[in-house]
């Protein structure tokens, strides 16, 4: 990993790397947009036909082979799995239906003057598509952290598409109780699910993350189909003042290991920390290719000068997966997808089994939002309530204001239903 210093000589390269490092995108999807365009228009067009010729050519899919997957399929991989995998898909579950449960937004009341009631209800979207990545590791993991908090929100139609999917991914579809699987994949998978086909429903909303082509389909579309968020290849940043090098370097190479395309950070004031991490980095990297590549290309420490400026440049790097030190940290974390904190939190955890979802904002979005959660899937519809004399003691102020703007037809409603007697 190279280091570099924020100050001093180096000051100048660093600043250059981390404009470079703010300015990129949730994924920079450029590169495969033409593609994308092509697959989606051949869906759009062909349907079913279009959907099996592209998941022929990229996953193999045979011409005789079921876009759906069976119950039956599914029950057999869940027999086959063995015991300790079964129970640590079982626990993996459980700890995310209790955290979405505990997200669960609340329906409420205000009383806003005397008279006028206004509030909140909660409902659930009623379809949505679960993207469950498939090409280079299967990932039963996101089957369960796509699925289980539409779950627990009560969406209705719950479709989950992944390319060839793995036993293990079929067999979480079946401990999750999935009833619409397609093997499909990428851009061709998307495309389906937003525009629908003959097999493939149409969905409200599409969850997920998935590579390049699929977050290309996903941004494509998104003006046809609700998306959750550009969730893109692994970022990780390590801000430590006092950690464990060892321990951060098994963190950053196991975020590496995602995607060639990964971004590794270590952030800290401690020089000699920073070194021994670049050394830590080196020697657990050796034997891992993929973590290897992406540490090589983007893998970086900074060594900035103060405490202060290692939170800042945190913060402006707003970081998918964010480690810290101790509890204390959380008070200057504003931006970033998901923490861990301190030495015993290894962002695997938040992988698999700690409950919040894996499903997080890459490419600076975590600005502007945290990872997928229960919300995703409810909407939050607002009511209002009026007795008359509400309406008369609020009704002034909204005359004024609509008169205000020029809007007679809005002023007249009020005035209207202000004289109304029944
Ligand atoms: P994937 O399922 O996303 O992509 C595989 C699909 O890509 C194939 O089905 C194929 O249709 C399509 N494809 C491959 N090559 C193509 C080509 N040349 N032209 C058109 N389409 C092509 O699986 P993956 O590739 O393993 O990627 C998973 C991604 O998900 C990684 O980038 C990983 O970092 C990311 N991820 C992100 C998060 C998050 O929350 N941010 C969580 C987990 C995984």
């Amino acid at each position: 990993m190279k280091l570099v210093r924020t100050f001093g000589r180096s000051a100048k390269t660093a600043a250059a790397l981390i404009e470079s490092l703010e300015q990129r995108g949730a994924v920079s999807t450029a590169s495969v947009e033409p593609v994308v365009r092509k697959i989606v228009a051949d869906v759009r067009k062909g349907g079913d036909a279009g959907l099996r010729r592209y998941a022929a050519k990229f996953d193999g899919l045979g011409p005789k082979d079921a876009l759906l997957v069976s119950r039956e399929e599914m029950q057999a991989a869940w027999d086959e799995t063995a015991p300790e995998l079964q129970l640590a898909m079982q626990t993996a579950q459980a700890n995310i239906r209790a955290f979405a449960e505990a997200q669960m937004p609340a329906e409420w009341t205000l009383d806003a003057a005397v008279g006028v009631k206004t509030g909140q209800i909660v409902r659930p979207l009623a379809s949505v598509g679960c993207y469950v990545p498939g090409g280079r590791y299967p990932l039963p993991s996101t089957l369960l952290m796509t699925t289980t908090p539409a779950q627990v929100a009560g969406v209705e139609r719950i479709v989950v598409c992944s390319p060839k999917p793995a036993k293990e991914t079929l067999a979480a579809a079946w401990l999750a109780g999935v009833t619409e699987f397609y093997r499909v994949g990428g851009a061709q998978a998307i495309a389906a699910m937003a525009l629908g086909t003959a097999t493939v429903g149409r969905v409200d909303k599409i969850v997920g993350p998935g590579n390049l082509y699929v977050t290309a389909a996903k941004i494509m579309l998104s003006s046809e189909c609700g998306i959750d968020m550009p969730a893109g290849p692994t970022e990780i940043v390590v801000t430590s003042e006092t950690g464990h090098a060892a321990g951060i370097a098994a963190d950053l190479v196991a975020q590496a290991e995602h995607d060639p395309e990964t971004l590794a950070v270590l952030i800290t004031s401690n020089a000699a920390l920073g070194q021994a991490v670049a050394n830590e980095v080196k020697l657990q990297a050796k034997a891992n290719k993929l973590a290897k590549i992406s540490i090589r290309a983007r893998g970086c420490i900074f060594v900035t000068a103060t405490v202060t400026e290692a939170q800042e440049l945190t913060n402006r790097l707003a970081p998918e997966h964010l480690s810290v030190d101790s509890v204390k940290d959380l008070k200057w974390v504003r931006n970033a997808g998901s923490v861990f904190v301190g030495p015993y939190a290894p962002q695997s955890m938040g992988d698999y089994v700690s409950g919040p979802n894996h499903v997080l904002p890459t490419g600076r979005v975590g600005r502007v939002r945290g990872g997928l959660s229960v919300m995703d899937y409810v909407k939050l519809i607002t009511v209002q309530t009026y007795t008359r004399a509400g309406l008369k003691a609020l009704g002034p102020h909204a005359i004024a204001l609509a008169e205000a703007e020029g809007l007679v037809g809005h002023a007249e409603s009020v005035r209207v239903k202000m004289g109304a007697r029944r």
